[in-house]
This record gives structure tokens, sequence and C-alpha cells, in this order.
């Protein structure tokens, strides 16, 4: 089973939306296991204090090292990363969403305030994980999207292993276009090539749309798609 275990302050927000739809059945049948660790149960003090002043001064408060750490320890030591949310960590992507998905589950501390003392990164071989360029004011919905990210990837989960490989990312492009049934809405007609039933002309149609949406919106990962070693051009249609 994939084991996500979370240390927090706020246990409670767990699982919120980890706990609906396809994340939930999955849990149900238990593909995957969550654990929220109370972060404040390890302050050595009545008053459960689990934060103080940063060193040099400046503003707002930083977690402590002495009670992360032993939040951190009081985790059973395997071999899941120990990940911390940060937004100084390399951005998530999909390869190491994959990665993550396919090993024993993830250890994730979720920050607040200004963040957690540098100290307990290094003493405690922390990996820093972001979900990308911008500042939330705590890790867990940082958390929230590694982990939905990895379930969704575990065999078993979604109902056709398929529907994971055609998606954005996976081949380094992102999606073509989906439709659905009524055939005309508003005036605007499914693609015909889509009800042709000609599985192979679908797939050119498909994979042409990819890559133009791909080099459209996303000249980055067109640049690095078109250069891969692998990469044959699609025949002229
Ligand atoms: N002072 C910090 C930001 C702290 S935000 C800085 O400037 O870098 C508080 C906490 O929210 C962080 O410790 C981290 O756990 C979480 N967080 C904020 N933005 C994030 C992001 N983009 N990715 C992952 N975690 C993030």
């Amino acid at each position: 089973m994939w084991r996500a275990t979370v240390l927090t302050i706020f246990p409670e927000i767990f699982p919120g939306p980890l706990g609906a739809s396809l994340a939930g059945k999955a849990n149900a049948k238990g593909l995957w296991s969550l654990a929220a660790v109370d972060i404040r149960d390890f302050a050595a003090d009545k008053h459960r204090i689990i934060d103080d002043t940063p060193a040099g001064g400046g503003p707002g408060m930083v977690m402590k090292p002495d009670v992360l750490g032993r939040a951190i320890d009081a985790v059973a030591a395997d071999d899941r990363p120990r990940l911390l949310m940060s937004p100084r960590g390399a951005p998530l992507t999909q390869a190491r969403v994959r990665e993550l998905a396919h090993g024993p589950g993830i250890v994730a501390v979720c920050g607040r305030f200004e963040g957690v003392d540098e100290r307990v990164i290094a003493g405690r071989s922390l990996t820093e994980v972001s979900i990308g360029d911008y500042v939330l004011s705590g890790g867990e919905l940082a958390a929230m999207v590694v982990i939905d990210a990895c379930i969704r990837l575990i065999p078993g989960v979604m109902g056709k292993e398929a529907s994971a490989a055609e998606e954005s990312f996976s081949a380094g492009l992102i999606e073509y276009p989906q439709f659905t049934r009524p055939q005309v809405w508003e005036g605007r007609d499914i693609p015909p090539v889509l009800t042709s039933g000609d599985h192979g002309k679908v797939a050119a149609w498909r994979r042409a749309e990819a890559e133009r949406m791909t080099k459209e919106r996303r000249p980055d990962l067109w640049e690095a798609y078109r250069t891969r070693k692998d990469y044959k051009a699609p025949p002229k249609r």
C-alpha cells in the first residue's frame, strides 16, 4: 500500500479533498493510506509552542527545529522520501510525480509562517518540493497536491491504466481537446474525425492537436519535446 504521512499543525485539514472521489474511493479500497501527524503534540511546554521569532530579526515566526525534529523522528523510519513543502524546492513535475507514485509513499512536512528552521532541513535530510512559483500560507495544500497527483497513478486507482498514459505531460505534450455528446451543442460540432470510427485517423488527429496546442500555449514544453532524440515529425496530412 502507498503510504502518505503528513506533518502539520492543522491535522484537521486532512483528508479534505483527498477523502472524496477517486482518491477517497482508492483509500477505502486500501490502495493508499493517509496519516496526519500533529506537530504540536511534540512541543515541550504546556502552551504547545511550535514557533519562535526569526534569528536576526524581521517579521513573522519560524517553526522550531527541536519540535519539528521530534515530530519527524516519531514517524517510523522507512524508505519513504521525506519532503518539505517549500516554494524554494524544485517545482513538481509529472515525471517526479510518477517517480513518487511508484515508490513506497511520502512523508510530507508542511511549513507555516515564514517557514522552518534551516537546520532541521539538513538534520533530517528533507527534500524541498514546490508546487509552483507562488507563495501559499502553508504547506498543507501543497502536500495535498503532491498526494493527489501521486494517488491517481497508483496501479488500480484509475479505471483504465491507459488514461494516465495519454494525458497532459505524460508524453511531454499537453492533452488534445476532448468532446462528448451531444453531437451538436449551440451550433458547435464535434470534429467529424472523432466520430468516424477510424482509430488511426483519430490517433493522428489527437497527436496533431496536442502538438499544435503545446506549440501555442507552452513553447517551453514544445522546445523540449521537439528536440528530443526520439522525436519524429508526424507525416504530412
Ligand atoms: N517565507 C517563505 C514562505 C513561507 S510560506 C519564503 O519566502 O520562501 C509558508 C509555508 O507554506 C512554507 O513553509 C511552505 O511549507 C508552504 N508553501 C508556500 N508556498 C509553497 C509552494 N509554492 N510550494 C510548496 N509549499 C509552499
